[in-house]
């Protein structure tokens, strides 16, 4: 029986760009792997697809290159080793994402973020959703990622022994972007479900096909949505989160410096063997578990007594020592149309080419490249945000993309468009004093 790709949406499955294959994404909450979920993974990338996955800038993995009859056999594979696509694509709430890994909460963070993910995932009562609901946990303010999530939470510290977060709402990247705003200041853990449980009823009720949260706070102003909330919240509801046990994956990152270890994936692209040594160094050093960070790398939290020296070198002799300018130069990539349907331009290809003209002083500075308008890798946030917006037709008839070019300071939300609608040269130009001039 043929599948019905739009169905299979729910279940963390798109269509490919070549026709006949398929993508499918699974969910790693907070970005945490155990070495035995990393090994099923290389085993299907290299049974069923090409041989590699890419890791995304919401720790994510997706598999590419996939055929329809082996779509059901893959979700088996990942559910054997606690994993899940569901909700990964679609009209659902998605990975929930920690942007902030080597911050000292991480540990609480990533136990709340696992908490949702349980909760959320393939509930009924919160499919069908207009349009993707992204759930962020952070251990603090850095990098800024609490602004682009539908619900953003931001660890705010203890009372009386209770985790308290600061709750973000209705933000988003993609062509409209538009960042959160502060829905309410140092809620208890245990109120936390239930508020976002009528985030998503209103959102449900309220919002048209197709659209955001965003979009729904856009036409109602932020006052106008905090209505529609309050008649849906119950004031007294408490769901506790709390355990019988000190619970965590990782290792703990201790005070700073914290010991970790990063291994820099370029481009997210990661081949099934180089994943293997990476399972492997997380099993000798870092108590079973890696991280995949929002950078698109992964992380390794030593566990005490391991000299870090010793753990580089493991990594180093693993192909990931730091030494190449695809390592040294931060590059958050989307797949483009490499395989992505709506991709404008082909991502890496086009990363590498710039990584070569930018030299000097690019490593200093956050770059990434979208595709399309869409924005998966968050261009808005690096220091040099690069998107694909159109093609147009050159004098041979060929397509040709234009760009937008975002620049970030200090201090903003999200980068601003510094340069509209240029060609490749031009691009590639900008992109080289960029580069050159840097960052102090
Ligand atoms: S930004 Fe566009 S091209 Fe890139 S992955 Fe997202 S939808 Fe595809």
């Amino acid at each position: 029986m043929a599948i019905d790709p739009a169905k299979m949406r729910i279940e963390g499955v798109y269509q490919q760009r070549q026709p006949g294959y398929y993508m499918v994404r699974a969910k790693v909450p907070a970005g945490v792997l155990s070495a035995e979920q990393a090994l099923k993974v290389c085993e299907i990338a290299e049974c069923f697809g090409k041989g590699s996955v890419h890791l995304t800038s919401r720790a994510s993995i997706e598999f590419h290159w996939l055929q329809e009859e082996c779509l059901a056999e893959v979700i088996r594979m990942l559910a054997a080793v606690g994993l899940t696509s569901r909700g990964a694509c679609g009209g659902a709430v998605r990975t929930v994402v920690c942007s902030t890994p080597f911050l000292p909460c991480f540990p609480a963070v990533q136990v709340l973020a696992s908490k949702l993910h349980l909760h959320f995932t393939g509930n009924p009562h919160f499919e069908g959703l207009p349009k993707k609901f992204k759930i962020g946990v952070d251990a603090g303010y850095a990098g800024g990622r609490h602004l682009i999530q539908d619900i953003g939470l931001v660890y705010a510290g203890e009372v009386s022994g209770v985790s308290h977060y600061d709750v973000w709402a209705a933000g988003g990247l993609g062509r409209e972007p538009q960042a959160g705003f502060l829905l309410q200041e140092g809620v208890a853990e245990e109120r936390l479900i239930p508020l976002i449980e009528a985030v998503i009823k209103v959102y449900q009720q309220h919002t048209p096909a197709g659209k955001r949260l965003k979009h729904l706070v856009k036409d109602l102003g932020q006052e106008g949505f905090r209505r529609l909330l309050q008649e849906r919240l119950d004031p007294e509801l408490t769901l506790s989160l709390s355990d019988g046990c000190d619970k965590c994956l990782t290792e703990r990152p201790g005070a700073p410096p914290v010991a970790y270890l990063e291994a820099r994936v370029f481009a997210g692209e990661l081949s099934a063997g180089r994943m293997r040594e990476l399972a492997t160094v997380a099993t000798s050093f870092a108590g079973g578990f890696l991280v995949l960070t929002p950078e698109q790398n992964v992380a390794f939290f030593l566990k005490d007594g391991i000299a870090a020296e010793e753990a580089a070198a493991v990594l180093a002799r693993a192909g990931f020592g730091g030494g190449s300018p695809q390592e040294r130069i931060p590059f958050r990539i989307c797949p483009g149309n490499h395989e992505c349907r709506m991709g404008l331009v082909p991502t890496r290809d086009l990363s590498l080419e710039l990584i070569a003209s930018i030299g000097g002083n690019g490593e200093r500075q956050g770059w990434a490249i979208a595709g399309c308008p869409n924005s998966c890798s968050q261009p808005q946030l690096a220091d040099v945000g690069i998107v694909a917006v159109k093609l147009t037709r050159g004098a041979g008839d060929e397509q040709l993309p234009l760009f937008d070019l975002y620049q970030r300071q200090d201090g903003e939300a999200f980068g601003k468009v510094v340069r509209q609608g240029i060609g490749l040269d031009e691009l590639r130009k900008i992109v080289g004093q960029l580069g050159r001039s840097g960052k102090d």
